[in-house]
């Protein structure tokens, strides 16, 4: 029959439609088109893009002729094949197209839609042998004059259809080159390291500055601890000192040391941590364990001969840190790969110096706010440590990375460890856009898959994951001690409706937590105080006629921010002036309501004027580098009193916090939404975790109404176990996970009729097909975001069912629903275990 057997790629476009799309490989293309590697098609009449090879067959489809890949952009693969299968579960669990995986995954720098851009090669000299044709040559001639054209560009150029063909030959002429979009550079992350000028580098000579500063006692032992630590002047090796080292460990301020580097006897440089660059540190020795981590260590390593994931639950700062240091070191030391799962990017300095001084230039960072080109290029170190044996991999490749939840999609082939710190923490769902996949479900998926065990972390665990890691799912591994026997905070409560009634209250203050932070503050110990709003005040009212301003787009009143006097939707970012007088009756009595962090810092400004008082929410660290440099001031004591929402709670490491004050848990607990306890326990745990000091006990004040709350008590007693123990019996009883799964449906409108309409037809259809399974539709607390009116529904499906039979259904539910001719402008989106 047919000598030669045809080839077939199937290929992943980057585009919203489901499925493979399969293109024959044109003979003089045979061998060269690799799975992993991108090549452009046509797609669509006219349209060319460049697609991801997926798999390269001979099974010829049925019912329509294939048409050709045209060209090859990548010699090697720019994604394993061993990733795929990962890509797959995602799109079929989390109910997505593989393209939009793809576009999850691939860093925007490889991204395959018109980014990819064909570049004018300034080399090129025409040779009398390759002369360009005359087709060739007008193409050549507009991208000589722009320099580079997109693949969409080129779709409109001056050659239509044809053009890519002729980009073919000029690339093998080579006229011009493919390649990706760079832009911005980078600037890298730094530390303050202190160093000693050469001048001073002998005994004769240190002695006398030591002398001159004899009047300064301060400055002199300042001096004399950098000399300790660093052991500079001992035995000739050398241990760079941080700036934060020197002053944490000896209590003494930074204008002191501004002043030694004013006389120039030590001087700070900046040295880069961001792993972009090499590291010039030396490595230090992993830090011996004690008893009680080693017994950890050793529950952690027992437990992952049999199961493939472990639960660590321990306590804040018993040092689960230092326990996955010395896996990971394992890990690597077998030349596998890790991967270092935070739920925050703020959280990834602190950890990345801590790891970068074990494990130099192995580790590398990963997250959202770096650019296109910084991420191609880790990418690329994680690619190429992958395909060492090939020869191609440098020093510099990354074995390990610590990144938030897209790092999950890095090229990783041989990983040999994930560890999700944190595990707990809500960020590491994503929301939108699809695939909304939660990290650290998908990382047991991804370790699965790649024979990984995995780690998970946490003081807090969620109630799902201590539930499988305590029937035998899971291993658990506990840790009940601070490291150095350093107490768990002691926790207390402080009624404010009461201290209110009594009219006590120092603005936001109780007179217990007022007397707490004077006294911290008097100590020199430092302070956070968590308020869980941001702004100044969440709404302002009219005194006479009761008008709130609301935002016009979404269904929420506007939040006053004072700094700039304006009013702004934290649901759509809409922002206005502040009206001044009341819109409906002309009152110039316009009251605050409420209160936000921003307001907190104003009012706590007053009562305590020396104070250094900082705020840390999301409008203070909306630039790159702004949690950062929060933390940094903290943690160098340029701050006496930080008052944050969330952000304050996660796995910071301060070491001179004694007070830490929950402005109103009443907040907390008053959420609609069956997590909020287990959230709320959370938060209280983990915030009430930054305080407590070397010898010395740290205190938590948590202001309520209702100080005996069952679940104010479990925080009070430490009893995570307690908590637990309710909320499990709860989510059986109301039939939520993990006993149930949940599948969320969002419908988006701008027509409220319409919406009401489709929710119902939809409600009723999924009713018919699922019974007492369906709840809803309701419109959520808030019920109009960006002029779009909104309905939730809920399927809740046993364990034992088919997830995927039920989404099959449910989808065919949808289709059915979006094919009637009224239909067309509903926005459904589906979300597989939302939280
Ligand atoms: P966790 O991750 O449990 O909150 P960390 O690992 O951050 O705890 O530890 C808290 C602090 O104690 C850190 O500053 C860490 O460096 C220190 N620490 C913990 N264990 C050790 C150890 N074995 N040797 C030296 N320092 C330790
Ligand atoms: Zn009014
Ligand atoms: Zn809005």
């Amino acid at each position: 029959m047919n000598p030669t057997t045809s080839q077939y790629a199937d290929v992943i476009l980057p585009l919203p439609v489901a499925g493979y799309f399969t293109y024959n490989v044109p003979d003089e293309l045979s061998g060269q088109v690799i799975p992993g590697s991108r090549v452009i098609v046509q797609f669509g009449v006219k349209k060319f893009y460049s697609a991801l090879v997926h798999e390269i067959h001979d099974r010829k489809p049925e019912g329509y002729n294939t048409k050709p890949i045209e060209c090859i952009i990548d010699v090697n693969p720019i994604i394993p094949v061993a990733c795929f299968p990962f890509w797959e579960w995602i799109a079929g669990y989390y109910h997505c197209t593989i393209g939009e995986v793809l576009k999850a995954a691939l860093p925007s720098g490889l991204k395959l839609e018109s980014e990819t851009r064909i570049n004018y090669n300034s080399d090129y000299t025409e040779q009398s042998e390759k002369k360009l044709t005359p087709r060739e040559q007008l193409l050549f001639d507009v991208i000589r004059e722009k320099r580079s054209l997109s693949i969409s560009e080129l779709n409109n150029s001056v050659l239509k259809k044809s053009s890519i063909a002729v980009v073919k030959d000029l690339l093998g002429k080579g006229a011009v080159s493919i390649e990706e979009e760079m832009k911005e550079s980078y600037r890298l992350k730094t530390e303050s390291v202190i160093e000693l000028p050469e001048r001073l580098r002998t005994e004769k000579a240190m002695n006398l500055a030591l002398d001159l500063l004899k009047k300064i006692p301060l400055q002199q032992k300042l001096v004399i601890s950098y000399l300790e630590l660093s052991g500079i002047l001992k035995n000739g090796t050398e241990i760079s000192v941080t700036k934060k080292e020197l002053l944490q460990s000896t209590g003494i301020s930074v204008t002191v040391l501004n002043g030694l580097v004013k006389k120039n006897i030590l001087s700070i440089i900046e040295r880069k941590i961001d792993r972009l660059s090499t590291y010039s540190g030396e490595i230090k020795e992993v830090s011996e364990l004690s008893p009680a981590q080693t017994d950890a260590l050793n529950q952690i390593k027992q437990s992952f001969e049999s199961k493939s994931v472990t639960l660590l639950h321990g306590v804040t700062s018993s040092g689960k840190t230092e326990i996955y240091i010395k896996l990971i070191k394992e890990c690597l030391d077998e030349g596998k790969q890790v991967l270092y799962l935070l739920p925050e990017i703020g959280l990834t300095t602190q950890i990345i110096s801590r790891l970068t001084r074990v494990f130099g230039d192995k580790a590398g960072i990963y997250h959202s706010k770096f650019n296109d080109s910084e991420r191609v290029e880790i990418w690329n170190k994680v690619l190429n440590f992958g395909i060492k044996n090939t020869g191609s991999s440098s020093e510099s490749d990354y074995q390990l990375i610590v990144g938030t939840r897209s790092a999950l999609f890095l090229p990783f082939q041989n990983l040999g460890l994930i560890v999700v710190d944190e595990e707990h923490d809500n960020s590491y769902k994503q929301y939108d856009p699809s695939p909304r996949y939660h990290a650290r479900d998908a990382a047991i998926i991804l370790g699965h898959l790649q024979q990984a065990p995995v780690l998970l972390g946490t003081a807090t665990p969620a109630v799902e994951t201590f539930y499988n890691a305590t029937s035998g799912k899971f291993g658990l591994a506990t840790l009940n001690e601070r490291h150095q026997n350093i107490e768990m905070p002691e926790i207390v409560t402080a009624d404010f409706k009461d201290a209110y009634r009594r009219k006590q209250m120092n603005s936001h203050l109780t007179p217990l937590l007022f007397a707490e932070i004077s006294g911290a503050l008097e100590r020199k110990e430092q302070v956070i105080l968590f308020q869980n709003r941001r702004g100044f005040s969440p709404f302002i009212e009219c005194k006479m006629c009761g008008w709130v301003p609301k935002c016009t787009h979404c269904d929420v009143s506007l939040t006053f921010h004072k700094h700039n006097n304006s009013l702004v939707c934290h649901y759509c970012g809409f922002s206005t002036n502040h009206p001044g007088t009341c819109r409906t009756c002309g009152s110039k009595e316009l009251t605050n309501k409420g209160f936000g962090t921003e307001k907190v810092e104003e009012d706590l400004q007053v009562i305590f004027p020396d104070a250094k008082i900082d705020r840390m929410d999301l409008d203070t660290t909306r630039s790159k580098r702004g949690f950062e440099k929060i933390v940094l001031r903290f943690e160098q004591r340029e701050i006496d009193i930080l008052i944050g929402t969330q952000m304050v709670t996660k796995g910071l490491d301060f070491e001179n916090v004694s007070i830490v004050g929950i402005l109103n848990a009443d907040n907390l607990l008053n959420q609609p939404d069956f997590r909020a306890y287990e959230r709320s326990y959370q938060l209280m745990a983990q915030v009430g975790g930054r305080s407590g000091r070397k010898n010395k006990r740290g205190k938590v004040i948590i202001q309520t109404s209702e100080p005996t709350h069952p679940i104010i008590l479990n925080v009070i007693n430490n009893d995570y176990e307690a908590m637990y123990r309710g909320q499990i019996a709860e989510r059986k009883h109301f039939k939520y996970p993990p006993f149930y799964r949940m599948i969320g449906i969002t419908l988006k409108h701008r027509e409220k009729n319409e919406l009401d309409r489709i929710a119902q037809e939809l409600s009723t259809k999924l009713r018919e097909r699922f019974g007492a399974r369906i709840l809803g539709p309701e419109y959520p607390v808030i019920s109009r975001i960006k002029t779009m009116y909104i309905k939730q529904l809920w399927i809740k499906i046993e364990r034992e069912i088919s997830v995927v039979h039920a989404k099959r259904q449910m989808q065919e539910i949808i289709d059915q629903i979006k094919l009637h001719a009224g239909n067309k402008t509903i926005l459904i989106a589906i979300d597989v275990d939302p939280i």
